[in-house]
Order: C-alpha cells, then sequence, then structure tokens
C-alpha cells in the first residue's frame, strides 16, 4: 500500500484564522502588520497624524461643544445606543495626539502630562471604531452645528493606522496583492485582455489593446437596435 503525502497549500492572502466580529457573540479583534515593536508604532502613527494636521484638522479639533447630536446620526450608535460609538469619540486618539503634539497648548499639555500619549494598546482597541464600525458615510458631519467633517477625520485617521501596521487583515491583505499584482481583485494583464474580448465579442467591436494611443468607444446597445 502506498501512503499519501498531505498536500499543503499557500494560504489565499485574504484567508484570516477567525472573524472580526462575530454575530452570535460579539468579539472584536484587532490585527497587526509587520514586526515593529510597539513604541516604533506609536510613533509612526503619531507623525502620521501630525502631518496631517493642517489648519482645518486644527479648527475641527478645536470646535467641538460636546453637544452629542452627531451620535444621533450615526448608525452604530442608534442600534447599539453604546456611547463609544459616538462618532467624535471615535477620534479620541487622535484628538489627544493633536493636543499633546501639535495644539497652540501642546507644551503646557506635554509639561503638565494633562493628556497622556497614545499607547500601543489604545490603537489597538481603536482600530475597531476607526474600522468596523464607521462607514464614512459622512451623516455625523451633516449633523455637526459646528461643521466639523468628522468622517474626513476618521479617513485621516486611519493613514495614521496603517503606518503603525494596524489595519484589519482583509484591507492589508488586498493592498498587498494590489502592489503585488497591479490590481486589489487580482485583475492581471491577463485577465483585462480576456475582459477585453468577451466584451469585443459581446457588442461586436473591435477592442485593440496592443497599439498605443488606439481610441475605443463600445456603443451603447440601444443606440443599434
Ligand atoms: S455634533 Fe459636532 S460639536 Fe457636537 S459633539 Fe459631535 S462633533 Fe462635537
Ligand atoms: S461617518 Fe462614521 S461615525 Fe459618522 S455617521 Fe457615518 S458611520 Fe457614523
Amino acid at each position: 500500500m502506498t501512503e499519501t503525502t498531505p498536500t499543503t497549500r499557500e494560504p489565499d492572502p485574504l484567508e484570516f484564522d477567525k472573524p472580526r466580529v462575530s454575530i452570535r457573540k460579539p468579539e472584536h479583534r484587532f490585527d497587526s502588520q509587520g514586526e515593529a515593536p510597539d513604541a516604533v508604532r506609536v510613533e509612526r502613527a503619531m507623525n502620521s497624524f501630525v502631518r496631517d494636521f493642517g489648519r482645518t484638522a486644527a479648527v475641527y479639533m478645536e470646535s467641538c461643544i460636546h453637544c452629542g447630536m452627531c451620535a444621533e446620526a450615526c448608525h452604530f450608535y442608534e442600534v447599539t445606543q453604546d456611547p463609544k460609538y459616538t462618532p467624535i469619540w471615535k477620534l479620541e486618539p487622535f484628538k489627544q495626539a493633536y493636543k499633546r503634539e501639535y495644539g497652540p497648548f501642546a507644551f503646557v499639555y506635554r509639561v503638565l502630562n494633562l493628556k497622556p500619549k497614545v499607547t500601543v494598546d489604545e490603537l489597538q482597541q481603536w482600530q475597531h471604531l476607526l474600522y468596523d464600525s464607521c462607514t464614512v458615510c459622512g451623516r455625523c458631519s451633516l449633523m455637526c452645528p459646528m461643521g466639523i467633517d468628522i468622517a474626513s477625520l476618521v479617513s485621516q485617521a486611519r493613514h495614521g493606522m496603517f503606518k503603525a501596521g494596524l489595519v484589519p487583515h482583509e484591507l492589508a491583505a488586498v493592498t498587498e496583492r494590489a502592489r503585488r499584482e497591479g490590481s486589489p481583485l487580482g485583475a492581471t494583464p491577463k485577465v483585462f485582455a480576456d475582459r477585453c474580448e468577451w466584451l469585443s465579442d459581446e457588442h461586436d467591436v473591435e477592442i485593440t489593446i496592443d497599439k498605443p494611443r488606439r481610441k475605443c468607444c463600445a456603443p451603447c446597445p440601444r443606440s443599434r437596435s
């Protein structure tokens, strides 16, 4: 009897060990990329936050009057009634970094330690708030009486998380695929050529992709009837 050796398979970049959020029993986890020590991750995130603090972000950070109106605009807060899903709360470490590193009284905040340094634990916990509980829909921005564009600040905060290597696995995987293959969906040049050939057959139009500066306009099916 011949023994069969089990075949090992290269894991797909989009595979991950367990779901980020379980519906039956809510369980949040964070993902991390690379082997950077905690202090380096925090430093990279802070550098990115500070770089993104333009004049507009600074005005937003100083303008919040804590009225809570943005909470009722957010579907995550509305469904859970959990204060941690209040939109402006999702920006807390960003705000902490602003006050301590960039704001007009940053020196005072640092010397008196009125705003402690952001820790890697906070960044890890923050991943759930920034990615799993914000669709960047912009409803909170529309509701804010002070005109604070919370959604754009969430997007800026995500830059820092990327620099720190603390983004959800799935996003890191599609980014890696885009870097490696030129497309986040794995649309390689061969897939593109096959697709053009299919379109060409389907709409009975010549699509030339191997010659420079060729123009192609697929006719609208209705205009051909
Ligand atoms: S609605 Fe605007 S001012 Fe009010 S708490 Fe939210 S971000 Fe702050
Ligand atoms: S942008 Fe994010 S925080 Fe604001 S309402 Fe939409 S999901 Fe909620």
